[in-house]
C-alpha cells in the first residue's frame, strides 16, 4: 500500500493522509490549512486528489484542521462514507457551519473594501455545502464500547481507540490485507496527555502495530503539569477581586473552554479558589458545551471522583453564565469587576473576545490571561510578548491590562507522553512523524532514533508518497 502525505507533513495544519490500496482509496481526515490568506485559498479550495476516486474517510476528531475541507471533499462529487464516532459527528457539525459562517463575514469584509476592477472575494463553502457533508457520516463507537471492527471492504477494516485529545477524539487502527499478508497501521491524529482534566489517557494499542502515524506538535519539550493551574488561577483571581478588576480569558470553544470550566468548577467547590461572576461569551462554546453530558461514559475516573458519582454537570455552576446574544455580549462591558470572561477566538484573531480586549485592556486594574497557544503573527502572540500599543479593528491600543499566561493548558501530548506512548506499541516496524513542525519533529526523531536504532524513522514532507 501506499501512504500519501498530503498535509500536516512538516508543519501542524491541514491534517490529510490518503491510503491507496488495491484500486481503494481510503482518506485519513480531510483538514483546513490555516495560515496567510492567499496560500489558505489556494490550498483549501482545490484538493489535491480527486474527491470522485476516494472510496471512504475515516475522521480522527472534530477539530477544523482535521475536519474543516470534507465539504470541499463532498462538493467536488465524493460519494462514499465518511467514518468517525458519534461525539466527533455532532462536535463537526458546529465547527464546520461555524467555519462557513466566518468565510461569509470575511468575505463580506475583504469585499467592502475592493479597489475597483478587483475581483470579489467568495466563501470556498456555504453552510449548505456543510449540510451535504453530514449526510455522509456514518457513526463508528471506539472498539471498547463494542469490541466490532468496522469493515471497508473485504480486504480492509478498522477500529476506534480513544485518543484522549477532545472529546470524540480517535486512534484509528487499520488491518489491510494484501496478496495474501497482512498489513498494520495506526494513525494518532491529534494525541491526548496522559493526564487531563476531563478525558481519559490515550487507549494503547492491543494489536502489533508495523506502521505508526503519529503527531508530534510538542515533540521537543514537556508541558506544566496541570496541578500547577490550581495556584496560577488563585493568583490571578485573588488580584482581580482586589482591584475589582475583570479577567479576560481567550480560548478555543472547543476543548479549552470545557477544561478551564471544568477546573474553575472544581477548585470552587473545594474553596481553593474565590467565586467571582465567569461568563462564557461564545454561542459556538456553549453549543459544543451542550454535547459533553451525552458522553460521560468517556469521561476520566477524576469526572466520576469529582462530579459523576453525585450527578453534578461540571459545566454548570452558580455564578456561570453563558451569553448566546450580542446584545448581552455587549451589556458585558457595563457590568463592575470582579468578573471573568471566557470568550474565542483562543488567539485573540477574531470573535467576540476582541470586543472585550478592545474595552479592557487598557485599564491597569484588569488582566488578560492567555490559557493557550498563541501562532506567530497573532494579536495573542503580540500580547504575549509584551508588545504595546497592539492594534485592535485598525486602531491602537496601550497594553495596561496585566498579561498573565497559563502553560498547563495543553490538548497535546508532550514529549515524555509520545514516548512513553510509542514504548507500549508492539512489533512497530516504521514511524511517520507529522503534524508538526521541522524543529520540533527533528528534534523528536533524534531522541527516537537513540531508543530505537535500527527503526526507520521518516518526516514526510508535504505531497509526499511512500510504500509500506
Ligand atoms: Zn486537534
Amino acid at each position: 500500500m501506499k501512504i500519501n502525505f498530503l498535509g500536516a507533513a512538516q508543519n501542524v495544519t491541514g491534517s490529510k493522509h490518503l491510503i491507496q490500496t488495491q484500486g481503494y482509496n481510503l482518506l485519513l481526515d480531510c483538514g483546513l490549512y490555516q495560515g496567510r490568506r492567499d496560500e489558505s485559498n489556494r490550498l483549501n479550495s482545490t484538493l489535491p486528489f480527486e474527491a470522485t476516486e476516494i472510496n471512504a474517510a475515516i475522521l480522527s476528531h472534530a477539530h477544523l484542521d482535521h475536519c474543516g475541507t470534507l465539504p470541499i471533499l463532498v462538493k467536488n462529487g465524493f460519494k462514499g462514507k465518511i467514518c468517525c464516532t458519534p461525539a466527533t459527528a455532532e462536535i463537526a457539525r458546529y465547527i464546520l457551519l461555524d467555519s462557513a459562517e466566518i468565510q461569509k463575514q470575511d468575505c463580506e469584509y475583504l469585499n467592502r473594501h475592493l479597489n475597483p476592477g478587483d475581483k470579489e472575494f467568495i466563501p470556498i463553502y456555504t453552510p449548505e455545502d456543510v449540510q451535504k457533508v453530514l449526510e455522509h457520516f456514518e457513526t463508528v463507537d471506539y472498539f471498547r464500547q463494542t469490541n466490532k471492527w468496522t469493515e471497508l471492504n473485504e480486504n480492509i477494516r478498522f477500529k476506534l481507540y480513544d485518543a484522549g485529545h477532545i472529546l470524540g477524539s480517535a486512534i484509528i487502527f487499520l488491518e489491510i490485507k494484501e496478496n495474501g499478508l497482512t498489513k498494520t497501521l495506526a494513525f494518532t491524529g491529534d494525541m491526548g496527555r496522559e493526564y487531563s482534566p476531563l478525558l481519559r489517557s490515550p487507549e494503547y494499542i492491543a494489536e502489533d502495530t508495523e506502521t505508526l502515524i503519529t503527531e508530534c506538535t510538542y515533540g521537543d519539550r514537556n508541558h506544566k503539569p496541570l496541578s500547577d493551574a490550581t495556584s496560577d488561577f488563585k493568583d490571578v483571581i485573588d488580584t482581580a477581586i482586589k482591584n475589582k478588576g475583570k479577567i479576560i480569558v481567550p480560548a478555543f470553544s472547543l476543548g479549552r473552554t470545557q477544561d478551564i470550566i471544568y477546573i474553575l468548577h472544581k477548585l470552587l467547590d473545594e474553596k481553593l479558589i474565590p467565586s467571582l461572576p465567569i461568563y462564557i461569551d461564545s454561542p459556538l462554546a456553549e453549543n459544543i458545551t451542550e454535547i459533553f453530558p451525552k458522553y460521560i461514559k468517556d469521561f476520566n475516573d477524576n469526572f466520576w471522583k469529582d462530579f459523576g458519582s453525585r450527578g453534578d454537570s461540571p459545566f454548570l455552576l452558580k455564578n456561570l453564565t453563558y451569553v448566546r446574544s450580542q446584545e448581552k455580549s455587549k451589556a458585558l462591558n457595563n457590568k463592575p469587576g470582579p468578573l471573568m470572561i471566557i470568550s474565542a477566538s483562543g488567539m485573540c484573531e477574531g470573535g467576540r473576545v476582541l470586543h472585550h480586549l478592545k474595552n479592557n485592556i487598557e485599564n491597569p486594574q484588569n488582566i488578560i490571561l492567555l490559557a493557550g497557544y498563541q501562532a506567530e503573527n497573532t494579536l495573542g502572540r503580540k500580547i504575549l510578548e509584551g508588545q504595546s500599543p497592539v492594534k485592535i479593528f485598525g486602531k491602537n491600543y496601550d497594553v495596561r491590562a496585566q498579561v498573565k499566561v497559563l502553560n498547563e493548558f495543553s490538548a497535546h501530548a508532550d514529549q515524555n507522553d509520545l514516548l512513553s506512548y510509542i514504548s507500549h506499541i508492539k512489533n512497530l516496524q516504521r514511524i511517520f512523524l507529522v503534524h508538526t513542525e521541522l524543529p520540533q519533529s527533528t528534534a523528536f526523531k533524534n531522541i527516537l532514533e537513540k531508543s530505537y536504532p535500527s527503526l526507520p524513522i521518516e518526516i514526510p514532507a508535504m505531497g509526499s508518497i511512500f510504500e509500506v
